[in-house]
């Protein structure tokens, strides 16, 4: 995207200098008036280099995804039939892409529950003070990192209220004894991990190599794959290799320095996030060696123009993967009116379509709540209100509806 919408432009700007009663409980957010308040964690902003929480403007994984959010709360709110006489409100918060930044910003979620004592509590002139009370969190909508819905998990299922992520494949959040409050609408990474090795035999290619991004994600997707693999037999791991957290240009040339140490393995898994997918890519044109690597991407490369912008030569012939998905021209639509410019480059993100799957997985939940909480009756009644996140984590289990793929959704 060359120009942004207005409204990025708006939320950027609300995210950066916020308004003061939004300051209060959550610096960098967005709010969303309604009857009850979902949460959402997106990662508008990359991680931060130096010191600095945040870094730059994510357009696919952070703008795109938080605008399909709103989306969705607009067709919801303008649909009869479901959650009819409930208007459906938001905080979102950003992550910046980083764990702890994320388990911060998520405490906005359970302010509300957490009964403070004040009563000791003055003012200079002897008054005691107007605290704004929070709105109630009653389900929240993300994250994508894995490892940003890891933390986030622990904190969220203390306080029972329910998760669900439109990216988070990560296999151990499937644990429901560690994750209980955690659901998604994306396959665990078994399957993706599956696919690249039918690719991998498919194309014949029995020498290969891994690359991982340290973290939950990265390392345990290489696991995934490597036990697949060999129970499928036929296939050789040259070399398994890790990109640190924090690292530098010279970590990522020695990786490329390490695959060329063997050279016929030139098919390599690769399960990383985009600012490391570009860091590899980067560091094998340093060593002049495009063309020589066959790259097999995980999801978080899929369809996206962010890990291989300017870098289109390095990533010829790569394979990667995305959960099916369908692209939602309502949505294309929706972005287009709220377009500033004509001339702009846009495609619509792979998982967009999950966000709109994830929020109306909620709404739906809330619908058939209500129904049976509140029969007869139109709005929030009193048994609903106090229903607590345990009630609304069964709904969501049980939750099935025509997703925006057009295939029934059950959510694990
Ligand atoms: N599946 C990745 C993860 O679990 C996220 C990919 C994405 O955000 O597109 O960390």
């Amino acid at each position: 995207m060359a120009c942004f919408p207005w409204r990025v432009f708006w939320i950027i700007q609300a995210l950066v200098d916020v308004t003061l009663s939004q300051e209060i409980y959550a610096p960098h957010s967005i709010r969303i008036e309604g009857d009850l308040t979902l949460g959402g964690l997106f990662p508008v902003h990359a991680r931060g280099v130096s010191g600095e929480p945040c870094g730059d403007i994510k357009k696919e994984n952070g703008i795109h995804r938080l605008e399909a959010m709103l989306y969705a709360l607009d067709q919801i709110n303008s649909d009869d039939e479901l959650l009819p006489n409930i208007t459906l409100g938001a905080r979102v918060l950003d992550t910046c892409s980083r764990d702890t930044y994320a388990l911060e910003q998520s405490l906005t979620f359970v302010q509300a529950l957490i009964q403070k004592d004040t009563s000791d509590v003055r003012c200079t002139n002897g008054e005691p003070p107007v605290f704004v009370k929070p709105e109630k969190v009653i389900g929240v909508i993300g994250a994508s990192a894995s490892s940003v819905s890891i933390m986030v998990a622990n904190i969220l299922r203390l306080f029972q209220i329910p998760q669900i992520s439109y990216a988070s494949t990560a296999p151990e959040l499937s644990d429901d004894r560690r994750y209980d409050f955690f659901s998604r609408v994306v396959p665990p990474d078994s399957f993706q991990a599956q696919a690249m090795v039918d690719i991998v035999k498919l194309m014949r290619w029995n020498y290969v190599s891994t690359v991982a991004s340290e973290g939950s994600y990265g390392e345990k997707g290489v696991e995934a794959f490597m036990q697949i693999s060999r129970e499928a037999g036929g296939i050789c791991i040259a070399q398994s290799l890790k990109i640190p957290h924090d690292h530098k240009q010279a970590d990522f040339d020695k990786i490329i320095r390490q695959l060329l140490e063997t050279r016929h393995a030139r098919a390599v898994i690769i399960f990383a996030y985009d600012e490391d997918i570009r860091g590899i890519l980067n560091a094998s044109k340093r060593a002049d060696q495009v063309g020589h690597f066959l790259w097999i991407g995980s999801d978080s490369w899929g369809a996206k123009n962010s890990p291989i912008q300017g870098l289109e030569d390095a990533a010829v012939g790569a394979v990667t993967i995305l959960p099916k998905r369908a692209t939602i021209a309502d949505f294309d639509s929706y972005e287009r009116q709220e377009r500033i410019g004509t001339d702009s480059r846009y495609e619509q993100e792979g998982k967009v379509q999950f966000v709109i799957d994830a929020v109306y997985a909620m709404a739906h939940a809330l619908h058939n709540m209500q129904k049976d909480l509140c029969p007869d009756q139109s709005g929030i009644c009193g048994e609903m209100e106090h229903a607590g996140g345990k009630k609304l984590l069964k709904y969501i289990r049980s939750v099935s509806f025509n997703g925006e793929s057009t295939e029934a959704h059950n959510i694990r």
